[in-house]
């Protein structure tokens, strides 16, 4: 048995550059249906201190960190310490973080920027070298949209008419993921970024976004053996072990809900979901995917698409190794689509 629960993962509140309190982002959370929510202020785990990590009604809300300053920005989790600033050498931030018992993603690793934010300032990960991390995010609904977004009256119009034209991961980020995971398990996430802070164009002062808004975009949906217990430290432990694993996928949640996705495979003698390995010795390996509406799917193995059909599913028997893992678009009209799901892969060994 399955139990899928979809969370927001980097959230910013008044803790360091949010507009909400950790209260106004719980009542967002639960009125947008999340299962749980990850917040991570810049520089501070101040919430966890304060105690504000729990049980919420229907919502779980964690407390993590994101830290860094001008670039190499990395949300960690599942630590109960502040971690120093080591900017310019993340790898002692990853080794700071696994120290401490915790895990960790790259937040925005190819963010490009808009100059309508900050004057254009990007925070890119900037040292590929480094070891040790969980994973990255290849999704950054804030990053992306500020990259669609260069001029004022690109922003208007992205704002008030088309908000989410060009909404889709980051092409980059999908590239450099590909390549890390031939070498060994790196998990993906998707991240809202969420801040709510306000657009610097004059008069308008439009709200990027309410909270409420990001938290029914870029989701990340964990698949669990068992359905969660209303007990703290035992739910988080489930919901930190899922994203450490990468039994999750992304869904862009906004035009359809994406729960119902599930990226799995077997052989005689195992089964598997999407983050978990399998071996083709004993006998072939089956993959399968089903999906809660017909959509565009993509089954791609060591980055290259090798399967592409439309439909509500897919069913493909796996001859060779190899890292696999599934896109799926939603079918807007005739040829055009919008990205949807991104599945963490099944290593067929
Ligand atoms: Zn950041
Ligand atoms: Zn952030």
């Amino acid at each position: 048995m399955l139990y899928e629960y979809v969370g927001n993962i980097h959230i910013h509140t008044t803790y360091s550059d949010g507009s909400g309190t950790v209260e106004e982002v719980i009542k967002a959370a639960q009125k947008s249906g999340l299962d749980f929510i990850g917040i991570t202020d810049h520089y501070t785990l101040k919430g966890l201190f304060d105690n504000k990590e729990g049980w919420y009604g229907d919502v779980l809300a964690l407390i993590g960190v994101e830290l860094n300053r001008d670039y190499n920005h990395y949300l960690a989790f599942d630590i109960k310490r502040d971690i120093g600033d080591y900017t310019d050498d993340p790898q002692k931030t990853i080794d700071e973080v696994n120290a401490a018992g915790g895990f960790g993603f790259i937040a925005h690793p190819f963010e490009k920027g808009s100059r309508l934010f900050l004057n254009g300032k990007t925070f890119p990960w900037l040292n590929w070298n480094v070891t040790g991390f969980t994973g990255l995010s290849v999704w950054n609904y804030s990053s992306q949209w500020k990259a669609g977004i260069n001029t004022t009256v690109r922003g208007l119009y992205a704002y008030y008419v088309n908000r989410n034209g060009h909404a889709g991961p980051c092409c980059d980020s999908l590239k450099k993921w590909d390549e890390l995971t031939r070498k060994r398990r790196v998990v993906a996430i998707g991240c809202s970024d969420a801040h709510a802070v306000k657009l610097d164009i004059p008069v308008l002062k439009p709200v990027i976004f309410p909270y409420e808004y990001y938290f029914r975009t870029v989701n990340t949906h964990i698949i669990l053996r068992e359905p969660f217990k209303k007990d703290l430290s035992y739910d988080k432990k489930l919901v930190y072990s899922a994203l450490k694993r990468g039994n999750c996928f992304i869904g862009f949640d906004l035009y359809a809900d994406s729960r119902g996705f599930l990226f799995y495979g077997y052989n005689k003698d195992a089964q598997v979901i999407m983050g978990e390995e399998i071996a083709r010795s004993s006998s072939s390996v089956t993959l399968e995917v089903l999906l809660p509406r017909r959509g565009e799917i993509r089954l791609i193995r060591d980055g290259k698409v090798i399967e592409r059909i439309r439909g509500n599913g897919l069913q493909y028997k796996a001859e060779k190794q190899g890292t696999y893992r599934i896109e799926a678009d939603l079918i807007k009209f005739a040829d055009a689509t919008k990205p949807w799901i991104i599945s963490n892969p099944i290593y067929v060994k």
